[in-house]
């Protein structure tokens, strides 16, 4: 990871205690809401919604994320009714409550259609959405047979373990859109390569963002090749997504899902654009001789990685060498990729 968020400013300089909602702007509710991962925690968030609450993102279901919920409507939500159920994205840390929570409150999800339809093929393992085609994938890239079983391992029942249930019917939102909260307009804008339909939503008149995944503070958003799309370039896709979010006021407040809300949008987006500057150089180097997907992860990924964390290291290396193939500076031959010479100098 690089040194990230150096030029940031953080209003709070501490999270919430989990499940504590905490004002963070007019309206705004922060839910810091634990996950039992490495990445440790996801943000949500509560909006006032005229009497009622909209809710943005909704955990992982699990007992203690049930629990929390469940103490919130007992407690500072009590008597409240929640008027709408956003999803900005299909992960499970995002989408995980939702079936239960539009359920209780007899309300649709709003969720870009490309989100709904992902959700369900994962949790389906349908398509290219299986674990098994992400494993295929990755040997064809000379992943190490003998890393297998630990990887599956550490999947342990994958999508499905986490979000048992998906709401059958929804209601679609799309970028370019708006979303009426508390008679406010929230703009929605669209963000790629992380999710394929990721929705960030924006108030304008006090510019404030919710931006999921897509620009976080300290962590790169994960932007992995995924099996249903081997030759795609979700990288130039993230850097395009994030390029435009500099039409934003550069005092906009960000509320991201990980990590701590933060003034200095553009700052981070240049940051976020030379770190993978700089990670596209360092590949690009360590070509000089024909190198397989797998031989390049510990150029991108120095320490040793467990199971889990290879999954998401493959798919980030391929991102990169697939942007380096289609920006004409490597090709694929066979299961290696090598240097386009004429750019070689
Ligand atoms: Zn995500």
């Amino acid at each position: 990871m690089p040194e990230a968020g150096r030029g940031l400013s953080y209003p709070f300089a501490e999270p919430p205690a989990p499940g504590v909602p905490f004002a963070v702007a007019p309206g705004i509710e922060w839910l810091r809401v634990p996950l039992p991962f490495a990445l440790n925690h996801i943000n949500l968030w509560l909006i006032k919604d005229g009497p009622d609450v909209t809710i943005v993102d909704c955990g992982i279901v699990d007992a203690p994320t049930r629990a929390l919920w469940q103490s919130l409507f007992d407690g500072p939500l009590t008597g409240r009714r929640v008027s709408k159920v956003i999803v900005t994205h299909c992960h499970p840390d995002h989408i995980g409550n939702a079936a239960w929570l539009c359920d209780r409150f007899g309300v649709l999800l709003h969720i870009a259609q490309a989100e709904y339809l992902t959700a369900h093929a994962a949790a389906d393992q349908r398509g290219g959405h299986t674990d098994q085609a992400a494993l295929d994938l990755f040997l064809a890239h000379g992943l190490d047979p003998e890393l297998l079983d630990g990887m599956r391992d550490a999947r342990g029942g994958g999508y499905r373990r986490l979000v048992p249930e998906l709401p059958a019917r929804y209601h679609r939102i799309e970028a370019g859109g708006t979303v009426q909260i508390d008679g406010e307009p929230w703009e929605l804008l669209g963000g790629q390569g992380h999710a394929p339909e990721h929705i960030l939503l924006h108030r304008r008149s006090d510019r404030v963002l919710i931006s999921g995944d897509m620009v976080l503070p300290r962590i790169s958003t994960n932007v992995s090749v995924h099996a249903l799309q081997p030759d795609a370039d979700p990288l130039g896709e993230f850097l395009h997504s994030i390029d435009t979010y500099r039409t934003l006021h550069p005092a906009t407040l960000v509320l991201p899902s990980h990590g701590l809300p933060f003034y200095g949008l553009h700052h981070r987006i240049d940051e976020l654009a030379a770190h993978h500057a700089e990670r596209l150089a360092e590949l690009w180097d360590a070509c000089a001789q024909p190198r397989t997907a797998a031989e390049l992860m510990p150029v991108l990924f120095r320490r040793p990685l467990d199971g889990h964390q290879i999954w998401f290291a493959m798919g980030e290396t391929l991102a990169h060498l697939n942007r380096l193939v289609v920006v004409g500076r490597l090709r694929q031959i066979g299961m290696r990729f090598v240097r386009v010479e004429a750019d070689s100098q």
